[in-house]
């Protein structure tokens, strides 16, 4: 039998409705791979025995004829999502080994459709970060590797846990959030595909909050078709979360190979940076071709406030961040470190169980929502908040239909590389993404060529609000031109 592992998504999707294989035989498959793959970090709990007890409901529904969307697929779970009765820590030593009594809505859907969980992946503590080294379970490997070289790289972050084993075929497709640029940077660096999409598209019950107004969940795969597939069954409303938004989840999958004819395409002047790396430059100029080629109408475009963005993130989301971790007081979840009275058992449990960058995120934001301090940082930067909002509304309104930007001002860099001496080195990771959780638009990162390491570089595509369609066509556009990038040696295994 060929390779199962090597198969995206939609292909074991349909392999499985042709009765080429089982479901079971498909999670045997990826069970090995996840253990030969150990070294990669990616996984922080295994659920091997789950995996099978799906797969077997899944052959059932199979032979019968029943296949639900996902039926029998394996995923990875990114640990910032609440599955019940089965370890959630969102990689923090203060959710010690809590388990919850309850299943978040975006995983309770996807085993609905049928799918199947591998095991929880691995993520930057609380999702704080981009390099997935903030984790209490340590760093992530990422599969990719320079040229020459085994210098060990990361994989971005937040969802470095789900980006890497997507790019080390150890899951067919993961969950992953994005607060500020978690899927769509980590995507970039493994030459995967991630969408984050509009706020209030996936419901945010039972996923940890970092940043609640920023926050959303989105898929990371191996193509732009899997991404489609994925997110048609997170997607959707629920009651259970105010800021889910009541309206039909479009067939995502039907947007894949639609004409991109037409469609104007704003190129905005900021996210030219100074000092950007001249082979970022050159891809975003390739991308352009690539788009006008197949009928796009590519149009220069102004968003005056970007360069506002990443200060005024690093207000609200480290202000929303401290509101919602004082709930880690030792009482309710996880660890708690014994004192002399409960003021002390709090003070003690928070300072051994939250990590540095945690730590820093919560003084930065109890400062800024401080009286004194809440008027000049705080409010300030929600009015700039509004202002980068206005910025892409009014792109709209003159007829954009997408904005096409780098996803990232880098490619993969090196474990313990960046920001231990200043962590703004590492902030700036974010500073394509940022302003999309900002506006609370959808942004997709499709991988889209390598660098001269041999490294994936990708592009991100910005839409209107609930047009995740046109991201997927035109994130397609892009795949079918630059093609797939996948880790040609399995190094790891
Ligand atoms: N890297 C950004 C941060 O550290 C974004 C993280 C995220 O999207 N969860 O806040």
């Amino acid at each position: 039998m060929t390779d199962l592992t090597r198969l995206t998504l939609t292909e074991a999707r349909d392999g499985l409705k042709a009765k080429q294989f089982t479901a079971t035989e498909l999670a045997k498959a990826y069970i090995a791979a996840v253990e030969a793959a150990r070294g990669l970090n990616a996984y922080v709990l295994e659920t091997p025995e789950h995996a099978l007890k799906q797969a077997a409901a899944s052959d059932e529904k199979l032979a019968k004829g029943e296949a639900r969307p996902l039926e029998g697929l394996p995923l990875g779970i990114k640990d910032l999502f609440a599955t019940e009765g089965v370890r959630t820590t969102a990689c923090s030593k203060i959710l010690g080994n809590f388990v919850p009594a309850y299943e978040s809505t975006v995983t309770a859907q996807l085993w609905r459709d049928g799918a199947v969980m591998l095991g929880k992946l691995n993520n930057d503590e609380f999702a704080m970060g981009s390099s997935n080294e903030t984790s209490a379970f340590g760093a992530v490997v990422n599969p990719w590797r320079r040229h020459g070289s085994d210098a060990k790289l990361v994989p971005g972050g937040s969802s470095g846990g789900s980006a890497a084993a997507v790019a080390a075929d150890i899951c067919l497709a993961a969950t992953a959030t994005d607060t500020g640029g978690s899927i769509r940077q980590p995507a970039a660096f493994t030459g995967t595909v991630g969408i984050k999409p509009t706020y209030g598209r996936c419901s945010r019950w039972g996923t940890v909050a970092f940043a609640s107004s920023l926050d959303q969940a989105g898929p990371i795969g191996k193509t732009v078709r899997d991404c489609a597939a994925m997110l048609r069954s997170m997607a959707g409303h629920d009651p259970k979360d105010t800021t889910s938004v009541d309206r039909a989840v479009p067939d995502y999958e039907a947007a894949i190979g639609r004409s991109i004819k037409g469609m104007k395409i704003g190129i905005p002047k900021e996210y030219r940076i100074e000092g950007l790396n001249a082979e970022i430059d050159a891809l975003w100029q390739k991308g352009i071709d690539w788009l006008r080629a197949a009928g796009a109408e590519i149009v220069e475009i102004s968003l005056p406030h970007t360069k506002y963005a990443l200060p005024a993130y690093y207000i609200v989301a480290p202000a929303e961040a401290s509101s919602n971790l004082a709930r880690y007081d030792g009482v309710r979840y996880g660890l708690r470190a014994p004192g002399k009275d409960i003021v002390e058992m709090y003070e003690k449990t928070r300072a051994e169980g939250f990590g540095a960058e945690v730590k820093r995120r919560i003084m930065i934001g109890t400062y800024v929502l401080s009286s004194g301090y809440y008027d000049a940082y705080y409010l300030r930067a929600q009015k700039v908040r509004t202002l980068i909002k206005r910025d892409f509304e009014s792109v709209y309104a003159q007829g954009i239909d997408a904005v096409l930007t780098p996803a990232t001002p880098s490619s993969a860099f090196g474990i313990g590389e960046k920001g231990s001496a200043d962590p703004v080195e590492m902030y700036l990771n974010d500073v394509f993404t940022v302003t999309v959780n900002m506006a609370g638009l959808p942004g997709i990162a499709v991988p889209a060529g390598l660098d001269a390491q041999g490294l994936p570089l990708g592009l991100q595509l910005i839409g209107r609000p609930f047009d995740e369609e046109t991201l997927f066509s035109l994130g397609h556009a892009i795949e079918d031109a630059a093609g797939r990038f996948t880790v040609r040696e399995r190094w790891w295994a």
